[in-house]
This record gives C-alpha cells, sequence and structure tokens, in this order.
C-alpha cells in the first residue's frame, strides 16, 4: 500500500473497451479508469471500422462518464496502470489474454477481481448444466431450454409459451423470389460528432506515421458507440425488423446487407446493452401482439440461446481449443482474401461479400459461415489464421466469439464439438439461398471446365479429402455415396488441386 492509502481507500474500476455500458458500472460509486493503447492497433492489421469504433465507443464513455473516469493513453496497459495508485477492482475480461493480463499485474498490486457481465447466463449456471450432462453431447437446444427455464422467458408456466421451444422450421426460408430486397424498414444510422472527427484524425496520423496499418474502408460509422445510439437503434429494430425477423435468417440478397438482423452484436459485444434487456423488450413485442412468436424466439435463440452458448464454450473447452486442428488444415490465408479484395475473384458470392467486408467490416451469418467460412474449410486453410483473420476484419469480433465459432462452427476444427457436421455445401445452397449465383459468370451446377463453380468442386473435393475422417459420422453417409457415383471425379480433384487457394 503507498504511504497516503488507507484501508479504506476507494477502488478504482478498470473498466476494458468492451465493458462499455451502465451495466458496468452503475454498482460503483468511485472512479474509472479507461486505457487506450495504441500498440493494440500496431500489433495486428484491424478493420480500419472496428478501430474507430472501438476508440469512438471508449473515448465516448469517457466523456458520458467524466471527470470520474480517468482515460489513459498509454503505449501499453501496464504503463497506464502503473499511472493509477489507488487498488484496483476488475470485471472478470473477456479473454484468456486478458485475464493473464490482470494476473500478472495483480502479482504487484492489489486488484479486486469481480465477475463476469454482459451474458444473460452466469458461468457457474452453464457449469452445472454441463456436469448435469454427463456424457451426453452439450447441446445448444438443451442448453438454451434450461436457460429460458431459469430465467422465465418466453414461458407459460414451465411449459414454452406456444407449446413449442424451437421454430426453427418455420425460419429457414430461402429469400423471396423477385425481390432485391426484403422491403423492410433499413436501419437508422447513428451521426458521427467531434469524437469521430477525432478518432479519424488520429487513425489517419497514425497511418501516415506508418504505427499502423489497417484494412477496410472507415466510411461513416455505421454501429452504436454509445448505449443510447444503440437503444435507439435497437428500438428502432423491434418496431419494424423484428417482427419479420426469422422467416429470412439464413437468406442472402446483394441489395438487402441488413434484412431484418438486428445489428446488435457490436454494441452487445462493447457491452454497451445489456443481452438480458434485448431479451426482454423481445418478449415484451410479442406479449403485445406487436411481433410473431416464431419472430420473437428465432431472435431470443440467437441472444440468450447462441450468444451465451459460444461464451460459456470458449471457456469451458479451454485455452488449448483455439489450436484444436482435427482435420489437419494448414494452409494460409491467401493475400487476395485477406486483404479483402473482392475484384480479385470471378466468384460472385466471395467477391459481393469480400466488398461488403471491405465496406462495413460486417456481413450477417450466413455470409461468414456458408460464403467466407466454409470457403476456407473447401481449401484446408489452418483455422487458427483464420480465426485471427475473421477477429481483426470484423466489428463484432472478439477472442471469446470468434474462437468458437470459426473454430468450431465453421471450420469444424474440433471433430464436432460444436457441430455434428461441417458447414459447407456445393453451389446448390448458395444458389437456393442467395441471388448470387443469378449474376455469377460461373455455374453452380457445373464442377468441372471454364465454368465449374468453386463451391460445387471444393465441396467433392473436401469430402474427397475427408472420406476417412467422416467415414463413420451418419449425417454425410449420403453425400459420401454421392462422391463414389462421381464420373469425373479425378478431373475435378485435379482441377482443384491445381486451384488450391488462389482467387477462382
Ligand atoms: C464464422 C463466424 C464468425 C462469427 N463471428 C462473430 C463475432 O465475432 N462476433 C459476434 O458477435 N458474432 C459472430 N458470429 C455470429 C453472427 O454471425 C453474428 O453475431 C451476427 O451476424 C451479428 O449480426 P446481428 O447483430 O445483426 O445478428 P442477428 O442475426 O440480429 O442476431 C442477434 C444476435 O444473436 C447473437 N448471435 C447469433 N448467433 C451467434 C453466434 N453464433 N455467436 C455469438 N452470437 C450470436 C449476436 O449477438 C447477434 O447480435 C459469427 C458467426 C460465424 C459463422
Ligand atoms: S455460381 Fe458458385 S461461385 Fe458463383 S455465386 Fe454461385 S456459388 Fe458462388
Amino acid at each position: 500500500m503507498t504511504p497516503h492509502m488507507t484501508p479504506h481507500t476507494k477502488r478504482v474500476r478498470w473498466l476494458f473497451g468492451d465493458q462499455l455500458g451502465n451495466h458496468f458500472t452503475d454498482d460503483h460509486d468511485g472512479e474509472f479508469l479507461i486505457v487506450e493503447s495504441q500498440r493494440v492497433f500496431a500489433r495486428r492489421r484491424f478493420h480500419r471500422a472496428k478501430a474507430h469504433l472501438i476508440l469512438s465507443a471508449m473515448r465516448h464513455r469517457a466523456a458520458e462518464l467524466g471527470e470520474r473516469c480517468r482515460y489513459i493513453k498509454a503505449a501499453t496497459y501496464a504503463e497506464a496502470v502503473g499511472q493509477v495508485e489507488e487498488p484496483l477492482q476488475v470485471i472478470a475480461p473477456t479473454s484468456y489474454a486478458a485475464v493473464a493480463l490482470v494476473r500478472r499485474l495483480g502479482e504487484h498490486r492489489d486488484i479486486e477481481h469481480l465477475p463476469a457481465r454482459g451474458f444473460v447466463t452466469a458461468r457457474e449456471d452453464f457449469t452445472r448444466w454441463a456436469e448435469g450432462r454427463g456424457r451426453r453431447r452439450l447441446l445448444m437446444e438443451d442448453f438454451y431450454r434450461d436457460a429460458r427455464l431459469r430465467h422465465g422467458v418466453l414461458l407459460e408456466g414451465s411449459d414454452p409459451v406456444g407449446g413449442r421451444w424451437n421454430f426453427d422450421h418455420e425460419n429457414r426460408e430461402p429469400p423471396p423470389r423477385g425481390r432485391a430486397t426484403l422491403g423492410v424498414d433499413e436501419p437508422v444510422w447513428p451521426v458521427e460528432d467531434e469524437i469521430d472527427a477525432e478518432v479519424r484524425a488520429d487513425l489517419d496520423r497514425w497511418e501516415r506515421d506508418g504505427e499502423v496499418s489497417f484494412v477496410g474502408r472507415d466510411g461513416p460509422r455505421l454501429f452504436a458507440a454509445t448505449r443510447e445510439e444503440a437503444q435507439e437503434r435497437f428500438e428502432h429494430f423491434v418496431e419494424h425488423r423484428l417482427p419479420t425477423f426469422g422467416a429470412f435468417e439464413d437468406a442472402i440478397l446483394e441489395q438487402d446487407p441488413w434484412m431484418s438482423h438486428a445489428l446488435i452484436s457490436a454494441p452487445m459485444n462493447l457491452g454497451l446493452l445489456d443481452p438480458l434487456e434485448v431479451v426482454r423488450r423481445a418478449e415484451e413485442a410479442y406479449r403485445s401482439g406487436h411481433a410473431p412468436l416464431a419472430s420473437v424466439e428465432g431472435f431470443v435463440r440467437q441472444v440468450m440461446g447462441w450468444r451465451d452458448y459460444i461464451w460459456h464454450l470458449y471457456w469451458h473447452l479451454g485455452e488449448d481449443y483455439r489450436r484444436r486442428n482435427e482435420l489437419r488444415a494448414t494452409g494460409p490465408v491467401p493475400d487476395w482474401f485477406a486483404e479483402l479484395d473482392g475484384g480479385a475473384t470471378r466468384a460472385r458470392c466471395l467477391s459481393h461479400t469480400l466488398d461488403a467486408v471491405a465496406d462495413r467490416g460486417w456481413v450477417h451469418h450466413i455470409p461468414r459461415l456458408m460464403v467466407l467460412g466454409s470457403y476456407a474449410l473447401q481449401r484446408g486453410w489452418a483455422p487458427e489464421e483464420l480465426t485471427d483473420w475473421f477477429h481483426r476484419s470484423f466489428v463484432d469480433g472478439y477472442d471469446w466469439v470468434m474462437v468458437p465459432n470459426v473454430v468450431g462452427m465453421s471450420q469444424h476444427a474440433d471433430g464436432g464439438v460444436l457441430a455434428t457436421k461441417p458447414y459447407t455445401s456445393g453451389g446448390a445452397y448458395v444458389n437456393k439461398m442467395s441471388d448470387h449465383c443469378s449474376s455469377c459468370e460461373l455455374n453452380p451446377k457445373v464442377r468441372v471446365g471454364e465454368d465449374a463453380c468453386p463451391f460445387t468442386a471444393g465441396y467433392w473435393w473436401f469430402l474427397d479429402r475427408h472420406r476417412e475422417d467422416f467415414a463413420s459420422n451418419r449425417r454425410l453417409a449420403q453425400p459420401l455415396r454421392g462422391l463414389d457415383r462421381l464420373s469425373d471425379l479425378d478431373e475435378l480433384v485435379a482441377q482443384e488441386e491445381e486451384r488450391g487457394s488462389s482467387a477462382p
């Protein structure tokens, strides 16, 4: 203890950049610390819109907290924390690296640890649930039902409202035929202010000075950087897009990047919105007759089902999970992909999706899973490198959410812990669920030759390479039999081996 400190000196609560909402501050009447470390951006090549969003959100929060917040700009966290004499308090950080950092700093000073916030369910809820499973799989569906019961969400007594837990069947529609957009109101966009102007000027200067380098474009900020903005936009979603959420959740329309999605992953992962309040508000929209049950259940399933489940798995599966590589994929992520160079490829789905990521640092779930992730899986790119790429390129990417989503869900590198079969497909699926193929030079039905669709050929090539890995996977028995019936398999394999990871 420094000489003028007493045991009653108030702790300063250190807020990480993803702990920016009221639910991280309301119960503390002392001071706060927020650290801006430029070195974080210098170490890895982030999307510029992501760097902008994070810095803008932190600086806005510091401005809101006013004199109660010490906003320290320093090269490293340790350097900044060294400038605070009072004892610290930390709410459980969201990555293994940050936990280790706090532990290291705690060896030399007094740091109080508080449990994690920002999720619907507590760590102990998950542990208790997982232990009660015995040898049964940790299915998201079962976790989600348990969480709904525990928190009394969409229930009639102890039964689900409407008599069903799951409306997925209603929620897998292809895009409406002949329509370029869903026709729902697009989100309202934030209006940038002087803090954004300052952030942009700083980023420009850092880039000019060669201190950092980014990918992607930093157009007008699209995602909420304050709680007020986040609430306003979420309310607009509930009003205008929640009633149509779900039905076209898996569909892609080139001219409608947002469709009925909520666009809340970025503000929720910054800690600006509390997921339980989001869930309760969606339930209210159902109870008041504003939105149908299938939409509301579909949305609640995403937030308190998938999001919480992924969060808990990150910790439950351990630090080494990020290095799982059951399919022995070692290819590097090629430059054209890493640089978000949509112009490099004739494949319309890839080109459009990479351009969209370059423009916004965001595409919805299906382009991530069934275009970008599926392509990487088929080509055998190293899951750990791909995770890093996703993390850096997406505005909502954080370690806890990217590792299970990429290693487990998208790359099947965990041997099936998260998903019973790999999420990948030929061009037929992309053609059914999007309007990409109608303007593509390539043909989803063709496997070999000039017009061959790299997804269709890539799908069979992937299965052929992994015949043995999937020999006992019942969900792949039919496609594996199909592989044996392909008369042109040798030609297809030679074609794809030659193409490898070069832009199709
Ligand atoms: C390869 C891959 C990488 C992904 N990386 C991220 C990521 O870094 N950060 C992130 O928040 N989401 C990630 N997701 C999940 C999902 O794609 C995004 O949460 C979603 O697209 C965000 O847009 P939205 O807010 O409009 O979502 P909506 O479609 O409106 O869904 C509502 C909310 O549900 C939650 N959610 C749904 N699915 C998931 C999921 N699988 N994991 C976590 N939360 C989920 C999100 O918080 C989302 O905001 C990833 C998915 C894949 C396949
Ligand atoms: S034909 Fe193949 S490459 Fe072209 S958009 Fe369709 S799936 Fe993508």
